[in-house]
């Protein structure tokens, strides 16, 4: 029985093995909801799935005509979804505590991951869903990249910005609230100058939470899909931006894997890009 929650602890689950399953999603609903290159879900029998704290709290958002989504209300942690017509759970591996006595097995919608992202491992790749799951991805609307500008939006679509200007810097963050925060492997931040930010549209959907004992660290979410969205901050003069939101090419790519003393133990980084124990000097 593995343990799940969100980064603010408001959302709490189970979910107990077999598992058998237990992918990389590269979909661009994924992307956007977890605000990551990709989301990794384990899978159990739905009948060992539990919610173990007030289920009523948890955002919904149906994605799709198969999928409906949570999230922590609270910290935009996504959580588990239940699939009864095949009769699992899959639960954010990101989002499990303990040994989970499982790997990642496969990468799957390798066919509309994102192009900044680069997968370096020898897992299997499937375009799509594997052989003998029925259903269909949902296309997205494609857009033409305008020069000078990276344009991003959430899940559902009511929050969108754009950035003017070139990335400061880009890095795979794996500390434990990025991990849970995105409930993915690591997140995958863009980092700009904040004057080149702004909000074109549903600046009033956006919800943040700060954790209390960081200093800088706040996730910013959709309060209706809870898709990742970027979060600008004043103090720093810098907006960061979850790379897994964006709907153009940023033009740069990651630069480091930093805080990799904490990273997640299921996950084996295999990418060319150096290492930080905690942050990179200077
Ligand atoms: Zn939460
Ligand atoms: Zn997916
Ligand atoms: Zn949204």
């Amino acid at each position: 029985m593995a343990r799940g929650r969100c980064l603010c602890g408001a959302l709490n689950y189970e979910l107990g093995g077999p598992f058998d399953a237990m992918i990389h999603c590269h979909c661009s609903m994924c992307r956007k909801h977890h605000g990551a290159p990709f989301a990794t879900f384990v899978v159990g029998p739905i009948a060992n799935f539990h919610w173990t704290s007030d289920e009523a709290k948890a955002g919904r958002y149906r994605s799709s005509p198969d999928g409906v989504r949570t999230f922590c209300a609270i910290c935009g942690s996504a959580g588990p979804s239940t699939m009864p017509e095949l009769g699992v759970a899959a639960a954010p591996a990101a989002g499990l505590q303990g040994d989970l006595g499982i790997k990642p097995q496969s990468h799957i919608f390798v066919g509309s991951k994102a192009p900044w992202y680069t997968i370096t491992d020898a897992l299997p790749q499937h375009d799509a869903y594997p052989p003998g799951v029925g259903a269909q991805p949902v296309p997205r609307p494609v857009i033409t990249p305008r020069a000078g500008i990276t344009e991003g939006s959430c899940l559902c679509g009511g929050i969108g910005y754009e950035v003017t200007g070139t990335p400061v810097r880009m890095m795979y963050c794996h500390c434990s609230r990025c991990r849970l925060g995105r409930a993915a492997a690591h997140a995958s931040n863009v980092f700009y100058k904040l004057d080149g930010f702004r909000w074109v549209r549903g600046a009033d959907r956006v919800t943040e939470y700060k954790v209390p004992d960081a200093r800088f660290h706040t996730a910013a979410f959709c309060s209706r899909c809870g898709g990742k969205v970027p979060r600008p901050s004043i103090e720093r003069g810098l907006v960061t931006v979850p790379a897994g939101s964006l709907d153009t090419d940023p033009g740069i790519r990651a630069q480091a894997h930093i805080f990799v003393a904490y990273k997640a133990a299921w996950f084996d980084i295999t990418g060319p890009e150096p290492r930080f124990a905690e942050m990179p000097p200077g």
